[in-house]
């Protein structure tokens, strides 16, 4: 497989340095609220990445973290009531309910941050032994970053005109600080009142980790101190995955990641998501509107990676269709196909060219067009050569993660349901969205989930 590189902006044949495993990281979620559909789009595309692996022969070790402490979380957990351990539990619960229905295969290991505080404070020590952290007056340590000249390359500083010796002196004591600045960042950060009671004994005092250090420590105890691949969304890149890069060579030596695979952000009707805008769509909110976790996963891998991704209710609706149409391709194959063939390996026949697309920088919708050109191939294909077809299909189905829906009986809903339904279908022609998302809640509440076409609508009882 091929993958562009981050670091040196290239592409390159991915192998396990190990020459067994193919062993990688990926930045986990910050567990203080539900993961919104832009967090899954890096977190689907890591799985399809996985997942491609895989199915072509290669065994591999995913390890990614659930950041439970930090500012945010810490925040949240007090305006809820609730201590920070219950507080994170539940959110990194659902978490991993969403993962589940949008078909993520679990990571190998998921450590949290918090059962990690004795590693984290053994790395501190050894940068501060090594003279590439020190600690400020407040019982604060920071990284300083005039002692690693590497800083910076992940992200190409230079080329941003953004100067280390003009903010040399600069601390940055928040978890998030300004992403054009560069100033040390915070390893350790000491007691605070707003903390609470989270806090924890250090050589420096009580205080708690600063956030880019616990991914430092954990890649150091379940991957050493370099291994294949590190991953995570565009805004990680600087300072995230940087600092990260500062702390891990500094303090262990070693090559850290030997590749950087970097998802860009998803936007939604055309612009950032955001909760004021009221267009921040978790998988509940699409629930609510009728559409599948699947759907929305054929959304999320409908373009390439490293293109930005602008998500509209309209291409659920095109991705319902689409896996419906593959649906019908693939029932159409299989009838044609009365044995079970052994997969070859080696020949995916009509699907070749979705299997090398997909290898080939990750092309999902490339992927995606190729499922598509192969059921027309395989049209006239019968017996044993249907077979296989089928086969190389279900082999690139599972490297997407796409689970195709079954045919479904039609149920017809009672007259005074049709009734609310035709309303709501009229609304929605004259535009009044107000009024059809009205009636929407008002089938939903009555047992039916209303699921919209480009031409007409289906109703289904609710299965909940
Ligand atoms: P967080 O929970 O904020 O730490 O983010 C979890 C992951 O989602 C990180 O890899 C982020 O880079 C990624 N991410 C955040 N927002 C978006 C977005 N709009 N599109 C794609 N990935 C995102
Ligand atoms: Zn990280």
């Amino acid at each position: 497989m091929r993958l562009y590189d981050t670091l040196t902006r290239s592409e390159r044949t991915l192998a396990p340095i190990d020459g067994s495993t193919f062993r990688f990281y990926c930045c986990g979620p910050t567990v203080y609220g539900p993961a919104h559909i832009g967090n899954f789009r890096t977190f689907v595309l890591q799985d399809v990445f996985r997942r491609t692996l895989e199915t072509g022969g290669t065994r591999t070790f995913h390890v990614r973290n659930i950041t439970d402490v930090d500012d945010k979380t810490i925040r949240d957990s007090q305006k809820a009531g609730q201590s920070l351990a219950d507080f994170t539990r539940g959110w990194t619960e659902k978490f991993h309910a969403d993962c589940e229905a949008l078909g993520c295969q679990p990571p190998h290991v998921e450590p949290g941050a918090i059962e990690h505080i004795p590693q984290q404070i053994a790395m501190i020590t050894e940068l501060v032994e090594k003279g590439h952290a020190y600690a400020s007056d407040d019982g604060s340590v920071y990284f300083k970053i005039a002692s690693f000249p590497g800083y910076g390359k992940l992200s190409r500083l230079d080329e941003r005109e953004l100067e280390l010796g003009k903010t040399q002196n600069a601390r940055a004591n928040s978890d998030e600080y300004e992403k054009d600045s560069i100033s040390d960042f915070v390893l350790w950060k000491s007691r605070r009142p707003e903390d609470g009671e989270n806090f924890w004994e250090s050589p420096w005092g009580q205080g708690r980790p600063g956030w880019h250090l616990e991914c430092s420590a954990m890649i150091k105890e379940y991957l050493g101190d370099t291994f294949d691949l590190h991953s995570g969304g565009v805004d990680l890149v600087f300072p995230h995955h940087e600092n990260e890069i500062a702390q891990s060579t500094c303090a262990c030596g070693g090559h850290f990641a030997a590749h950087w695979f970097h998802i860009t952000h998803l936007l939604v009707d055309g612009g950032k998501m955001s909760k004021s805008l009221g267009n921040l769509y978790t998988l509940e909110d699409l629930a609510a509107k009728g559409f599948t976790a699947m759907e929305v996963r054929y959304v999320l891998i409908g373009a390439h990676y490293r293109k930005p991704l602008n998500f509209t209710l309209d291409s659920l609706s095109a991705a319902r269709e689409a896996l419906a149409k593959l649906a019908k391709g693939a029932r159409s194959l299989a009838k044609r196909a009365p044995t079970e063939a052994r997969f070859d390996s080696v020949d995916f026949g009509p699907f070749q060219a979705a299997w090398d697309t997909l290898n080939d920088d990750l092309n999902t919708p490339g992927a995606l067009g190729g499922l598509f050109t192969g059921l027309k191939e395989s049209a006239s294909l019968t017996g044993d050569d249907a077979a296989k077809a089928l086969a190389a299909f279900n082999r690139v189905l599972r490297a997407l993660g796409l689970i195709l829906p079954e045919e479904q009986e039609a149920i017809e809903a009672p007259g005074h349901i049709l009734a609310v339904a035709e309303e709501r279908w009229q609304a929605r022609l004259d535009r009044n969205w107000s009024k059809s998302d009205l009636l929407r809640d008002q089938l939903l509440e009555d047992g039916w989930v209303v699921k919209d076409g480009r031409d007409g609508y289906e109703l289904m009882p609710r299965n909940d």
